[in-house]
C-alpha cells in the first residue's frame, strides 16, 4: 500500500499525531493506500501557511496576469495528468473510469477560464457627489480559502473552488473528502509543479467530523467554500456565522425530471435513466424523482424497467460497466436501508430493491438499480436525498400539479423537463424553484454557466462570469483632492 504524505506550506508531511488511516476500494472492499490523519495542530499549521502565502511578495505581489498564467500552466499538467488522475479516482471512490476520465479531461477548462478571467477584473471610478473627491472601488481577495470538498467527485468539485479562489488572488486549505483523499493529494503536485509558491496550495487530509470545526472556525480562515451533505452545510454554516465568515455551500438535492404527454418518450427515457443511475445515483444533482404524467405512466415505467434492466454492473475500471458500486460502506447501508423504507411505506419496487449479488460485483458495495412506482410526494422516499441508484416514480394530472409536486421539497438544487410544447417548457423554466433546469436534457454543467441551489440545495453559486465574486470583497476609497479638511464636527 502506497503510504502518502500532505502538502502543508510546500512540505509534504505526515499528520502531527504520526497516524495515518487506511482508504479503501469500493470496488474490491479493500483498503489501498494510508493516507495523513490529520489534526487540530495541523489545521493550525497549514493555516498559519496560507495566511503566510497570502501576504508574502511571491504571491501577493504577482500581477493578476501573472496568477492567470500559473493558472493556465496548471491546467496544462493536469490535461497531461487526466487519465492517471482519472483511474485513482476510480480507485478511490469507484465511479465509473469512463465518468471520471471525463471529467478529468474537461477540469482544465476551469483552470483556462479562470485564469483568463484573472487580470478581467476590474473596479469603478464612482461620479462622487462631493466636490475635489475621488471615489473608486477595488476588487480584493478574501484571504485564506477553506474548500471542503465531497467524495463523490473530488477533483472537479475542488476546482470549482480552487479555480476562481485562485485566480481572485486568495490562497487555499482544502480538505478533501475522507473517503477520497489520494486523488487531491496527487493533485496537489501539480501545483507545485506549475509554480504556485509554497503555502499558496495546502491539503489536508483527515476526518470532517476531527478537523472541520478547526478549520472552520480557524480565525485566518476568512471564507469557507463547502459541498458535501445538507445537515454537514448547515452545521459548517451555524459555526461560520460565529466569526461572520461568509460562505458559499453546495448541499443535497431531490431533484425532479418531469415528463409530459407530449414529450418525446425515448429520449426521455434516456434522460431519467441517465439521471438516476449514471454515477450510481451518487451526484447532487441526481434525477430521483421522476414525475409523470398519468396517462402515459404505464407505457413510461415500462420502458424505464426495460432500459434499466440492461445495465451493466461491476467493476468500475472496466469501459464497458455503467453502474459500478456505492462509494463508502455507510452510504451502502443507507441507501439499503431507504429501500426498506420506501417498501415499508408502499412504494411498489418495480426494478432492483435489494443489494446487487451479480457474480460481477465481487465483494463490493452495489445495489441493484432500483425504481418505484405508486410513490405519493408526501413518502420519504420522495423528500429525502438517498445519494443512490433509487428513483421514485410519481403520477401528476396537469401542468399545475407537476410544478407543485416538484416545488414541493426543502431541496432546490436542479429539475429536467420534456416536452415538445413551447409554452409548457418556459412556464416550467420560470416557475420551478431550482439553481438549474435542463429541458429535454440531464445533467449538462460548464465551465461557463453558474451552478448552485435554491433552498437548502445551498448559498453561492459556482461555475461561470459571476463566481469569481464569491472569492473577492469590495474596497471604496475616497481621495480628497482639495487638501482641507472641513469642519471636522460634521460629517462631510
Ligand atoms: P459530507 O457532508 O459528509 O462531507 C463533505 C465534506 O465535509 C467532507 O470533506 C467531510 O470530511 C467534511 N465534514 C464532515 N463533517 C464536517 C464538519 N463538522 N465540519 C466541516 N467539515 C466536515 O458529504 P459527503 O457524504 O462527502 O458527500 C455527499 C453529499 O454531498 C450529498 O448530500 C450530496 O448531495 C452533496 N453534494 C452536493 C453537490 C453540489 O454541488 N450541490 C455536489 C456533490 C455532492
Amino acid at each position: 500500500m502506497q503510504d502518502y504524505k500532505m502538502l502543508i506550506g510546500g512540505a509534504w508531511v505526515g499528520a502531527s499525531g504520526g497516524e495515518s488511516f487506511e482508504t479503501e476500494n469500493p470496488y474490491l472492499g479493500a483498503p489501498w493506500a494510508l493516507v495523513p490523519r490529520a489534526t487540530t495542530d495541523d489545521v493550525d499549521r497549514a493555516c498559519e501557511a496560507a495566511r503566510k502565502a497570502f501576504r508574502a511578495p511571491s504571491w501577493a505581489g504577482l500581477t493578476a496576469t501573472a496568477r492567470g498564467a500559473l493558472l493556465r500552466r496548471l491546467a496544462d499538467l493536469i490535461a497531461a495528468e487526466a487519465d492517471r488522475l482519472a483511474e485513482i479516482e476510480t480507485r478511490d471512490n469507484g465511479k465509473l473510469i469512463t465518468e471520471m476520465r471525463a471529467q478529468l479531461r474537461y477540469i482544465p477548462q476551469w483552470f483556462h477560464y479562470f485564469g483568463g478571467l484573472a487580470d478581467k477584473v476590474e473596479g469603478r471610478v464612482i461620479p462622487i457627489d462631493k466636490p475635489g473627491m475621488i471615489n473608486f472601488t477595488r476588487e480584493e481577495p478574501l484571504g485564506v480559502v477553506a474548500a471542503i470538498t465531497p467524495w463523490n467527485s473530488p477533483l472537479m468539485l475542488a476546482t470549482w473552488k480552487l479555480a476562481p479562489a485562485l485566480a481572485a488572488g486568495n490562497t487555499i486549505v482544502w480538505k478533501p473528502s475522507e473517503f477520497s483523499s489520494v486523488s487531491a493529494l496527487e493533485f496537489a503536485r501539480l501545483f507545485e509543479k506549475a509554480g504556485f509558491p509554497p503555502g499558496v496550495v495546502n491539503v489536508l487530509t483527515g476526518f470532517g467530523s476531527e478537523i472541520g470545526e478547526r478549520l472552520v472556525s480557524h480565525p485566518h480562515v476568512a471564507k469557507i467554500a463547502f459541498t458535501g451533505g445538507d445537515r454537514t452545510g448547515q452545521s459548517v454554516y451555524e459555526l461560520a456565522a460565529r466569526s461572520i465568515k461568509p460562505v458559499t455551500l453546495e448541499l443535497g438535492g431531490k431533484s425532479a425530471n418531469i415528463v409530459f404527454k407530449d414529450a418525446d418518450l425515448e429520449n426521455a427515457v434516456k434522460g431519467v435513466v441517465s439521471g438516476i443511475f449514471a454515477a450510481t445515483g451518487q451526484t447532487c444533482i441526481a434525477g430521483s424523482r421522476a414525475l409523470v404524467h398519468r396517462s402515459i405512466q404505464d407505457e413510461f415505467v415500462g420502458k424505464l424497467v426495460e432500459l434499466g434492466r440492461t445495465a451493466r454492473m461491476g467493476d468500475p475500471l472496466l469501459e464497458t460497466t455503467q453502474v459500478g458500486p456505492i462509494t463508502t460502506r455507510s452510504q451502502f447501508k443507507k441507501v439499503l436501508d431507504y429501500i426498506d423504507i420506501a417498501k415499508g411505506e408502499g412504494a411498489r419496487p418495480v426494478l432492483g430493491g435489494s443489494q446487487a449479488s451479480r457474480p460481477e460485483c465481487g465483494n463490493g458495495w452495489f445495489v441493484e438499480p432500483t425504481i418505484f412506482a405508486d410513490v405519493k410526494p408526501s413518502m420519504r422516499i420522495a423528500q429525502e436525498e438517498v445519494f443512490g441508484p433509487v428513483l421514485s416514480v410519481i403520477a401528476f394530472d396537469d401542468d399545475e400539479e407537476a410544478i407543485e409536486i416538484a416545488n414541493d421539497t426543502q431541496y432546490g438544487l436542479a429539475a429536467g423537463v420534456w416536452s415538445q410544447n413551447i409554452k409548457t417548457v418556459f412556464t416550467l423554466a420560470q416557475r420551478l424553484e431550482a439553481g438549474t433546469v435542463w429541458i429535454n436534457s440531464y445533467r449538462a454543467t460548464s465551465y461557463l454557466s453558474p451552478f448552485g441551489g435554491y433552498k437548502r440545495s445551498g448559498i453561492g453559486r459556482e461555475s461561470g462570469l459571476t463566481a469569481i465574486r464569491e472569492y473577492l470583497q469590495e474596497k471604496s476609497v475616497w481621495i480628497d483632492t482639495i487638501g482641507e479638511v472641513a469642519n471636522p464636527f460634521v460629517q462631510r
